[in-house]
């Protein structure tokens, strides 16, 4: 229990994501006010949205209503807004509709995909970082195959038929492999005048590996079974423009594809770079170890969005840093007030997880390497823990076991129907002139 009696501060905390809800927590039934702010009402769980994409899990089950999950604490309040500046000197946070005061701030607005300015990147790639975006892409990926069962160009039918998945980090390998089983799995099974041999999934890698910061036998490895699930794995393939039909590699080959997914990079959400602090590489704002802005002793960074001064302390943008920092700033918010030395950040880096497909993941834990059926055993539990909510934890452990058994997805349906209004494009060349637009 802190020893603040007169009025309590007030602590604001952007972001309910990874860094923000453990925050949160940590400050559950003390004696400081808190509001939590996100421009969403429910905290995601990233790590399965390649999931939801791929018809695997419904949206709800890696969502969890923010207010159910303080419904119970009555310090901490929740406000749906959206963030757009900060007035650090007088400790203001402006919202869309709305201005807060806060004696104590604490900014986890995580990140957004980092496509590196590659041109054409913004107009016609699918992104993963929202459910949103989860969502649009399975709606999406469906739409293909429904398409394609009635058109007879066989270049439309290739565009159709053809996914490029961009990047050969953990999510790109995840989506690469669970795309994969959903087309030979139930697609086979719900299309059967499909001659699906006609489909392809190219998994594009600038470097000359898969899962650059695992060890080489688990890149290998993950190599091996992905290009034995039927996956186009091309390394050292340097993107260097898409168009609308069509990804352009540096050694001058392309891809004609209707559906192209960047999962290549991240970085810090833009409206940093508006709050006018100091910023550091990939849009991210710098910190101390404390996790403090040096100028402003009040705020303090955890998750994606900050990055440690000190290039020898840097810690990758996963959701087990942004946990830990979430609840080291709180500690350290605690100290300020109570005037006592605040304490460095030290990550406690627990190992890296990447799922394959089925009976198939690789695991690096502290030194120990793990392959195949033991490695995916290991992700399944440790994404379920993770998870926020009873529910959604066996909601999903349900899912998992039936499709397990059953090979099958059971998230197959198309909502909503029209994404042109959301995206602006349907994946498909609408220039050609034989398409019949005079319904549309
Ligand atoms: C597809 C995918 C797979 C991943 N897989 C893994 C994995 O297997 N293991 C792992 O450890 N990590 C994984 N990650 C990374 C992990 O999810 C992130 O590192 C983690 O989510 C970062 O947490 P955060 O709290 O910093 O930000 P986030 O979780 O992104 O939360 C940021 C929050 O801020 C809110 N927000 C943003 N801007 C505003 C605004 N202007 N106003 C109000 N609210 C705002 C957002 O709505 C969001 O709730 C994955 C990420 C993705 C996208």
């Amino acid at each position: 229990m802190s020893s603040v009696t007169t009025e309590k501060k007030k602590i604001v905390i952007l972001g309910c994501g990874f860094a923000g809800l453990f925050a949160a927590r940590s400050f559950a039934n003390s004696d400081y006010d808190v509001t939590i702010v996100d421009k969403e009402n429910y905290h995601v769980f990233q790590p399965l949205l390649y999931q939801v994409a791929t018809s695997e899990l419904d949206p709800a089950q890696i969502a969890y209503p923010i207010r159910s999950t303080f419904r119970h604490v009555e310090n901490v309040d929740f406000l749906m807004a959206e963030v757009t500046q900060i007035d650090f000197k007088n400790k203001y946070v402006f919202l869309d509709e709305r201005i807060l005061y806060y004696d104590a701030i604490l900014i986890a607005l995580g990140s957004v995909t980092n496509d590196f300015h590659t041109p054409g990147a913004d107009t016609y790639c699918f992104r993963l970082k929202n459910l949103e975006q989860a969502m649009e892409l399975r709606n999406h990926i469906l739409s293909c195959f429904e398409r394609v069962e009635h058109e007879p160009d066989p270049v439309k039918r290739k565009q159709l038929l053809t996914f490029t998945i961009i990047g050969g980090g953990p999510t790109g390998v995840e989506l690469s492999g669970a795309l994969s089983e959903l087309i030979n799995g139930p697609i086979r099974k719900d299309f059967p005048r499909l001659d699906l041999k006609e489909a392809n999934i190219v998994l594009l890698q600038a470097m000359d590996c898969l899962l650059p910061p695992f060890p080489k036998r688990l890149q290998e490895y993950t190599q091996k079974r992905l290009q034995k699930k039927g996956v186009d794995v091309r390394l050292n393939a340097m993107v260097s423009e898409i168009s609308e039909h069509c990804v352009s590699i540096k050694d001058g080959s392309m891809i004609n594809s209707g559906t192209v997914i960047w999962t290549a990079g991240v970085k810090g959400a833009p409206i940093a770079s508006q709050f006018g602090v100091e910023m550091g590489r990939g849009g991210r704002v710098l910190v101390n170890e404390y996790l403090q802005l040096e100028e402003y002793p009040e705020v303090f960074v955890a998750g994606d969005i900050g990055l440690e001064r000190d290039p020898e302390r840097g810690v990758p943008m996963v959701a087990t840093a942004a946990i830990q920092q979430g609840e080291h700033a709180a500690k350290n918010i605690r100290h300020f007030f109570e005037g006592s030395h605040l304490e460095p950040f030290a990550y406690n880096n627990k190992g890296s997880l990447a799922v394959i497909g089925r009976n198939a993941a690789v695991a690096d834990v502290k030194g120990s390497q793990f392959t195949g059926f033991l490695a995916w055993i290991l992700w399944l539990t440790i994404h379920l823990a993770y998870l926020i909510g009873f529910r959604n934890r066996l909601m999903v452990l349900i899912n998992w076991g039936i499709d397990y058994l059953l090979k099958e997805k059971g998230v197959r349906v198309i909502l909503p129907k029209d994404m042109k209004h959301i995206f602006g494009w349907d994946g498909v060349d609408s220039s050609k002139p034989d398409r019949d637009t005079s319904n549309e």
